[in-house]
This record gives C-alpha cells, structure tokens and sequence, in this order.
C-alpha cells in the first residue's frame, strides 16, 4: 500500500522562493573584488536571480545546457547559483587555481556556451578563450562602470548589470516544473592522475545535502547565525552553504578574494559572523591574527573545518585560548561534499580538555542520510571497534553514483562509493580517517598514517605547517620524511622536532629525516600538494 501524501518535487528554485517568503529581510553581505562591501536582503538577491535567469533565456541559454563560472564567494554568484539551476541549466563552477589545460578540458568537456566571470580571471580567460570553440558569451560580474575597455577587456565580455537592467520590469522568472533528478549543478574533482573528472548534482540531491546539513547534530545553522563560507564557491558549492543557510535563514557573509588571516578578521568583526567555514591552512591564517590581536572577531563562535584533517594542536588553540568551538567535517566532491561532522555528544561532554580535543580530531559520525561503513578488499563489511581499518565506503542520496560523460565507476562491487580514503569507525559511530589510501607510508610491510605523524609535528612549538610523505628507501621500500615549514616567532629546528616526535609516537613511526622549507606547495583546493613533494623529494634518503 502507498502512503497518500504529495509527492512534490525538491527543486533549487524552492530554496530562494522560501527565503524570500520567510527571511525577505535577512541579508548578505560581500567584500567584491573591486573591493568595496556591499549588501542585499535576501528578497532583493531573488528579485536579481529571477532577471538573470531572464537574460540567460535571453542569451539563448535552455534547460541542460551547462552554464560556467569562475569566480569568487560574492553575492552575484550565488545569485548565478539560484538563476541557472532554477531555470533548468546546469551551474558548472570552476576552479581557477586547475592548470590551464585542466580547464580547457573540463570547460570542452562539459561544453559551456556561457561563462560568468569575477575581473579577477579576466587575464585567465583572456588565455583560454582561443582554445573553447563553443563558448558564445562571456558575462562580466561587475558594475556596469567598471566594466573595462581597450586593452583591458582582451575579449568581448558582457556586462552582468547592463543585463540585469535589461529585465527590469519583466516580472517573475517562471521557474520550470523540473523533475527532482534534474541536473541542477557540476563540479570537477582534480585526479592526480588523469583528467578530472566531473560530479553531476541534481536538485534533490541539493536540497537533501542542504537540508541534513543544517541540522542541529550537523553543521545546526540558524536564522540567528551569521555565516561565512571562506570554503570556495568553486569548490564543491562552498560545501552547499549557499543552500543550507538560505533553508536555515542565517546571513551569509561572503569574503571576496581576501582570504588573508587579516583580511578575515575584519569582515567577520564587522559582520558578526558566528561560524566560519574552510579548509585548514585557512584557519592557520585567522588563528595567527587572533593571536596577533589578542582576541577573536566579535561573536565569532564556531568553525566548520573540513577538506584535509585540521591538527589537533590548531583545533585546541581555537577552543582553548579563544573559545571557540571547532567542527570537523569530512567528505568529498563525490559526496556534495558532507558525509560526517565531529561534535561532541552529551554523554562526552564532561571529558577533559584533552580527550575533548582528540575526539574532535577524528572526522566525526556520519550525517543522517549518509550511510558509511569500512570493507576489505573483497567489499567485506569490518568490524566498527575503533580498531580495525579498511577501505572507507559511503552510501546515500548525495553520493555521486557515476562520473558525468566518462564511462567509470567510483562504485565497489556492492554499489557503495569507494573514497579512497582508509578509517577506523568505532561503536559510537565515530569515523578516524587513517590516510588516504595513497598518502599511507609504506614501510617493511607496516603502513604509517602521515595524518598521525603530522598532527604529532604540529604539536611542536615552533612548527607551522607539516607534511609526511613517504619516500623510497633500500631496505624498507618507503620510510617517513617530514617537511616542515618553521614558525615566524621561535622557530623549530630539526632537533625540536625530533625530540618532541620521539616524545609522542613509537619508534619506527619516526621520520628518517626533517627537511624544512619556506612555504607548502598548494593544491587548486588549498590543501598541501603532497604529488608535488614526493616528486621533489624522492631520492631524499636514497641519495
Ligand atoms: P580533491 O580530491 O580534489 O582534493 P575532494 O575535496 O573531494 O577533492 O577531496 C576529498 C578528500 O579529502 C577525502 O577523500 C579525504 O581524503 C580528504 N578529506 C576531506 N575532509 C577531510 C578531513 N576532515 N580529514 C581528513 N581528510 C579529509
């Protein structure tokens, strides 16, 4: 027997329409990247989505094409986000730190016709545009004033508020009754090797991902919250926070291109942002400036970090010298990205400090709707003791179940999503993610997490930044080789180093040596570039 309820459909488009019904006041603010701040209620941002959607129509844009962008967290964006998916077309973001060939392929690939850009990327653009025979119009994302000219607009470009104006008056964009399995957005997630390879959201997964992130036992985002995604709007959809936090009805703060330490502290001072989200390095940045300052950016209390473990020394300065109360989130492209959050349950709550911290430091229990589990390498489900490790799997309805035009699966035998990643999971559901399968040191037979070596190193005094790769050795194929970027203030030398990580970890987990260089090699997504470092360090230890 059927349950007799409305079987309506979730769709990108309710997301706004609900906003503007229930938060019309609610606001969101930018820093631009001409630099001026600007802000807008929620209700005139979806006025503005519905004139772009017209002018997309307009420019000939139709239901699955796919329409690019490459730009930064600012409000024209997100109104980019709610115009394209809500039309029907797909919202195609793009990152502008993929080498040009990257993007090249990924821009042929999914065949934009139309690409809406920051000024910023005007040069980048200006390279690629021989090379992308289909796009038709290139959208400028600025005042109508500051549109340039001459040699400063290398390629035709129009002018997103010339397009807006052009609108005026038409009314209500009317958005299409669009099947729930629509494709509404498409993300490429960088390989290592290979090219990259496209993820295809649908509505329904959208909101489902928006929806069971903002719970309370999630991300738990609220109209009384003020929210700032530093996390890229390129990547990954700023971890759907366009969407959760207009279900939720939380202001949202959007950081331009700054994403300096100091550059962040002053727009959440002045916007009272109450959580902040992005990747660790990031947060490296704010927590110098916090400590630079003194104090933390007023009614700042919580920060969701997330794309590669955040040390546990980081996440205890946040909480232990300023109050504030780190989430770890973990996921994935494949994955929307969320698939687990780190908060502490009541029955953990009186734990001291330290056992507070080291719990937090795990990548948390799964979101509702995301089922993950650990197998062997026949897809055979392990025990979840906090002990035995495995291929880390994941399930659920925003969970990537193909790649968008490629014929390959990311599937395991049994139909879950192979992440690559290796975890412990433990009786409360606590996920440990141990490596990812390819950073794992192989030595004599035994693997070595480089997660636990670096959050080790990070414990250091004098030690900004580490990473551990393992490079090939004579007798015990692959030995630990750390490489450390030292502190402004006391910096560490190899000694420290050494003694501390002899101090905290067993012997034959030890790096063979300390090399320290001046800045981490970055990858498009912010997170240290460990290809690169193998490559750079391969014959460290065999000479
Ligand atoms: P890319 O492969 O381009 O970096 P993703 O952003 O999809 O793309 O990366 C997902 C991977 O990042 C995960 O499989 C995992 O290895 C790592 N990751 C994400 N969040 C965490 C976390 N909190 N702790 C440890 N690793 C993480």
């Amino acid at each position: 027997m059927l349950g007799q309820m409305m079987n309506t459909q979730l769709r990108i488009s309710s997301i706004l329409e609900h906003a503007n019904a229930v938060f019309p006041h609610q606001e969101i603010v930018t820093r631009t990247p001409e630099g001026p701040v600007t802000r807008a209620t929620f209700r005139q941002m979806r006025d503005r989505a519905h004139r772009l959607a017209h002018a997309l129509a307009r420019l000939g844009v139709k239901r699955a094409d796919r329409v690019g962008t490459i730009a930064w967290n600012t409000q024209r964006h997100v109104e980019a986000y709610y115009a394209i998916s809500g039309m029907g077309a797909v919202c195609h973001v793009m990152n502008p730190r993929y080498a040009h060939e990257q993007l090249v392929y990924i821009m042929n690939h999914a065949e934009d016709e139309v690409l809406l850009i920051d000024r910023t990327f005007i040069p980048l653009v200006a390279a690629l545009r021989p090379k992308l025979p289909r796009l038709r119009h290139v959208i400028l994302m600025t005042e109508a004033e500051a549109q340039p000219t001459g040699a400063d607009a290398p390629f035709e470009m129009l002018n997103y508020e010339e397009l807006l104006a052009a609108e005026d008056g038409k009314g209500d964009y009317p958005w299409p009754e669009l099947d729930e399995n629509s494709a509404a957005g498409l993300c490429y997630t960088s390989g290592t090797t290979g090219n990259p390879k496209g993820v295809l959201y649908s509505h329904r997964s959208t909101v489902l991902h928006a929806m069971a992130t903002a719970l309370p036992s999630a991300v738990n985002i609220a109209e009384t919250d003020s929210v700032m995604p530093v996390v890229p709007m390129f990547h990954v959809m700023a971890w759907g926070l366009p969407y959760s936090c207009m279900i939720g009805g939380a202001k949202l703060v959007m950081p331009g291109p700054n994403l300096d330490g100091a550059s962040l502290f002053e727009l959440m001072d002045a916007e009272g942002v109450t959580m902040a989200a992005g990747v660790p390095t990031i947060w490296l940045g704010l927590l110098s400036e916090m400590r630079k300052r003194g104090r933390a950016p007023n009614g700042f209390k919580r920060t969701l970090i997330g794309g590669s473990a955040p040390a546990t020394a980081m996440i205890a300065a946040y909480e232990g010298e300023f109050g504030i109360d780190v989430m770890q989130g973990w996921g994935m492209t494949e994955m929307s990205p969320v698939g687990s959050v780190a908060t502490i349950p009541p029955s953990k709550a009186h734990l001291p400090f330290d056992a507070r911290m080291a719990l937090k430091s795990k990548q948390g229990r799964q979101v509702f709707g995301v089922e993950l589990d650990i197998v062997d390498e026949n897809d055979r489900p392990l025990p979840h003791d906090g002990k035995t490790s495995g291929r880390l799997v994941a399930r659920g309805p925003w969970i990537a179940s193909g790649y968008y035009g490629i014929d390959q699966s990311p599937l395991t035998s049994t139909g879950w999503l192979d992440t690559g990643d290796i975890a412990t999971i433990d009786e409360d559901s606590f996920v440990t993610i141990v490596d990812r399968a390819k950073d794992l040191v192989k030595s004599g037979g035994e693997w070595i997490s480089s997660i636990d070596v670096e959050n080790a190193a990070m414990g250091c005094p004098g030690v900004a930044q580490a990473a551990v790769i393992g490079v090939p050795h004579p007798k015990w194929d692959e030995r630990p080789l750390i490489i450390v970027v030292a502190a402004e203030e006391n910096p560490a030398d190899k000694e420290r180093v050494m003694t501390h990580l002899a101090k905290v970890l067993p012997k034959w987990q030890l790096p063979d040596d300390v090399v320290f260089i001046d800045a981490m090699p970055l990858g498009a997504t912010g997170k240290i570039l460990k290809t690169e470092l193998r490559e750079r360090f391969r014959d460290h230890l065999t000479g």
